[in-house]
């Protein structure tokens, strides 16, 4: 399957293809306009509150003003109706109702209106009540008190409550100066409070000098408003005590206010204005205040400190919202371009797989050619649950089926017989502790061995006849080692069974021969290496050897160990020399076996040449030694004297004839002694045949005494004896044969007494034969007999 070309969108909208540039800069800029406006609407709003809270605190600043305003006019009234509804108020009753009063009011003073007439005694009534200096005065132009011009009506300062330092000026003409008059004309018109314009306020601190004066008219009768008043009250105020006194800090106040006098007409005087600059705000509330009978302008404005308490965290929230929208693109460009980058390590990873998958393709087309030109093995390869994916041509032979009919439709275990696959899963059960599915019997020993083996399987072609095959199951691994089906191999194995059952029939039947011929038959190999080996051996090989025949069959050494060491060299020659004239072997031999000692051993085998070099052997071993202990049983009679025991003529013959062949190939000594028993045919006349046997035997004991192992005594017949000496020369013969004569003339043969006989001698010669040697020898003992018998005769020339 072709793999899509998938384009993704980044966050759903943004081309992969767009450079990771233009995405942080389109972030940066969005975050731009969205800083902007959250910047525009926090100012809105913050302009806003900062109106109200200005607005609040304003309101709060003018009531505080105007009630301040109010409570000067309420006091001065109420000074006023004091005087009013007192008879008479001495300057202690004054005091005493005008001290408490002094808030944020610079002074309280009763000044009486005195006419020029009265002037006199006024001053000298004030002067007598102890005020010695007083008089009414005014203020002269250099800024000093100087005594008060004549004028027709004076108002001076008789009581006066101050918070100065300065102390009252006791005696001061209000009607002296312009402003204070028209003041007091206009309480008197008005019959109730007057304020002045401002005024450089007499006796009082510089710093609150700048004021005005609140005056009211006392007039006792009440009822005429038109008559002259009996003095005035004064409060002296100083706007900046009233307007300032219990407020912050210029520093920390957050107003700046100014107050403007709006009574005179063209020019409006600052009456106050706060020690604190106004900012430059379009924040401000004005609002008009009255004071008796003037109008003030009261202008309120934010002040710096009002600008800092209430600072806006617009620059923050820039600051922020700009450092946001640049980590936000960083951030961006980052997981662009690093998803580009991812993006294009796909794309590359998706071109070497649609080369790999080329390359596979082609793969699997060879591998399919080459799956059904393997006509004579059927290959079917299933999924993990045993449905058949692949079944090539060699399946289609053998099973009838097409691949179109057997791919996807048939299971592994349909082809199977039940009957044979049911017994198996209920085997596989029982060996791997846990259910076995008779779908997966066939595959399971592969799975859990974790190779694979190969077994016997009857299958069932389409047309319902049954199949023998030999099944190889694999497991079908993928690349990361996941098990992901299975790989079945059948050969039909229908010939070879047919085949191998005639072979076995064949090799029973051979089996069976084998078995009831005694002895071994066998085949034995002798390769161009000279390797030997036992390439067939019938179970009687293993009685001949003592060796399983199997252990035989690769190397035949083993069997030759057995071989007895004198006779081992002698087979191999043999052997050997069949191989090479392929003359038939045949051979005699003894072997040495573990269980059944020395046997005697008989082959004999028919040579062929091989192709290839080396010659093979077709043969019969048998156990022969019964025979030969019969063979030789014989052979010991044929050479032993019955009656005596000892070698008998034809033995003597045999071993003469050997040593003088010896004796010519090589040269050498050898002797023979002859004896006869003297008078024999006496002993058998006196004493009977039975005592003459027992005497004959009685002299071969004695004299086999005192021979030497080699040489070879034997009884010629009757009463003759002969010793054959080998490697013995005439003298040393002499010398044996003397032993010989005293030995049985010093000991006698009961019941007979001392037996005596006469001994004849002769060496070999050269060139003589065995009758000339022999004849000399008999010469000797007849010599010996002529000279009178008992005694042996030298050798004669
Ligand atoms: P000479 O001293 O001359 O040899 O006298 P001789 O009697 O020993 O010799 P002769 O040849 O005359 O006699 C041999 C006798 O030995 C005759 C025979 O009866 C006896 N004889 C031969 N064979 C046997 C045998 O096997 N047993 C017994 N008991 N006697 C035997
Ligand atoms: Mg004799
Ligand atoms: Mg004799």
């Amino acid at each position: 399957m072709p793999l899509q070309v998938v384009r993704p969108k980044i966050l759903g909208f943004i081309s992969e293809e767009v450079s990771a540039w233009l995405v942080a800069l389109l972030v940066l800029l969005a975050g731009g306009i969205l800083t902007g406006l959250l910047a525009w609407s926090t100012f809105n709003v913050n302009q806003q509150q900062l109106r109200q809270r200005f607005q609040l605190l304003a309101g709060e600043r003018y009531s505080r003003i105007e009630e301040r305003f109010q409570d000067q006019e309420q006091r001065l009234d109420g000074l006023r109706r004091f005087f009013v509804n007192s008879d008479l108020v001495s300057r202690q009753d004054f005091d005493g109702y005008a001290k408490p009063l002094l808030r944020r009011t610079q002074a309280y003073a009763w000044a009486p209106l005195v006419s020029l007439a009265q002037r006199p005694a006024f001053e000298q009534s004030v002067r007598d009540q102890g005020l010695s200096g007083f008089s009414i005065r005014q203020l002269a132009s250099s800024g000093q008190m100087e005594p008060a011009g004549v004028r027709e009506e004076y108002v001076p300062v008789l009581y006066s409550q101050t918070q100065s330092s300065l102390g009252s000026p006791l005696g001061y003409d209000l009607l002296a100066q312009p402003q204070r008059r028209i003041t007091l004309e206009r309480a008197r018109e008005l019959d109730g409070l007057a304020v002045s314009p401002p005024v450089h306020l007499v006796a009082v601190d510089p710093a609150y000098a700048r004021g005005v004066l609140l005056a009211a008219p006392v007039r006792r009768s009440a009822s005429n408003a038109a008559a002259r008043p009996e003095g005035y009250v004064l409060a002296v105020i100083s706007l900046r005590q009233l307007v300032a006194d219990g407020l912050p800090v210029p520093a920390s106040d957050n107003l700046s206010v100014r107050i403007l006098d709006l009574s005179s007409e063209g020019q409006h005087e600052v009456l106050y204005e706060s020690n604190n600059p106004p900012i430059s705000s379009p924040l401000i509330a004005s609002r008009l205040l009255r004071l008796a009978d003037r109008d003030y302008q009261v202008d309120i404005r934010p002040s710096a400190a009002f600008v800092h308490a209430n600072h806006s965290s617009l620059s923050s929230l820039v600051v922020l919202g700009g450092l946001l929208s640049v980590l936000l693109s960083a951030l961006l460009y980052v997981l662009v371009s690093q998803r580009q980058r991812a993006l294009a390590l796909v794309e590359q990873q998706t071109e070497e797989l649609r080369s790999r998958e080329h390359e596979l393709r082609g793969t699997h087309s060879q591998l399919r050619s080459v799956l059904n030109a393997a006509t004579q093995v059927a290959i079917i390869a299933t999924d993990l649950r045993g449905v058949i994916s692949t079944f090539n041509a060699g399946a289609e032979q053998m099973l009838g089926y097409s691949s179109s009919e057997a791919v996807g439709h048939l299971t592994l275990e349909s082809l199977h017989l039940p009957s044979e696959l049911e017994p198996w899963a209920h085997s596989l059960s029982q060996r791997y502790g846990k259910p076995i599915p008779m779908s997966q019997a066939m595959l399971v020993e592969a799975g859990m061995a974790g190779g694979h083996e190969a077994r016997e399987w009857t299958l069932v072609r389409q047309d319902g006849s049954h199949l023998q095959v030999n099944m190889l199951a694999t497991p079908v691994l993928d690349d990361q080692g996941l098990w992901i089906g299975h790989l079945a191999i059948c050969i039909d194995i229908t010939e070879r069974k047919r085949v191998h059952e005639a072979l076995a029939a064949r090799d029973r039947l051979l089996k069976r021969l084998s078995a009831h011929v005694p002895g071994g038959i066998y085949q034995f190999k002798l390769d161009a290496e000279g390797h030997a080996s036992f390439t067939y051996a019938s179970d009687g090989i293993r009685e001949i050897y003592e060796i399983e025949p199997q252990q035989l069959q690769e190397n035949a050494a083993p069997a030759f160990e057995r071989i007895h060491p004198e006779d081992v060299r002698r087979v191999r020659a043999s052997i050997q020399a069949s191989a090479e004239q392929l003359s038939p072997w045949r051979e005699e031999f003894r072997v040495c076996l573990p269980q059944r000692g020395l046997r005697w051993m008989r082959g004999a085998a028919t040579p062929e040449r091989l192709p290839g070099g080396g010659v093979l052997w077709h043969g019969y071993i048998s156990d022969i030694s019964d025979l030969k202990r019969v063979e030789e049983e014989l052979r010991a009679l044929s050479v032993t004297d019955s009656l005596t025991g000892i070698h008998n003529r034809r033995y003597f013959q045999e071993q003469l004839q050997s040593e003088m062949q010896r004796l010519e190939r090589g040269g050498g000594k050898m002797a023979v002694i002859m004896l006869d028993i003297d008078h024999f045919k006496r002993v058998n006349d006196l004493h009977g045949h039975g005592v003459g046997d027992q005497v004959l035997k009685g002299l071969c004991e004695r004299t086999a005494r005192r021979l030497r192992r080699t040489d070879v005594f034997c009884r010629l017949g009757g009463e003759e004896f002969m010793v054959l000496c080998p490697d013995t020369d005439g003298q040393q013969a002499l010398i044996l044969a003397e032993e010989l004569w005293q030995g049985l003339r010093s000991s006698p043969i009961e019941p007979v007494g001392i037996v005596t006989a006469s001994f004849g001698i002769a060496s070999w010669r050269e060139g003589e034969g065995a009758d000339g040697l022999l004849l000399r020898a008999d010469s000797g003992v007849y010599a010996a007999k002529q000279a009178g018998r008992d005694r042996v005769q030298a050798e004669l020339p």
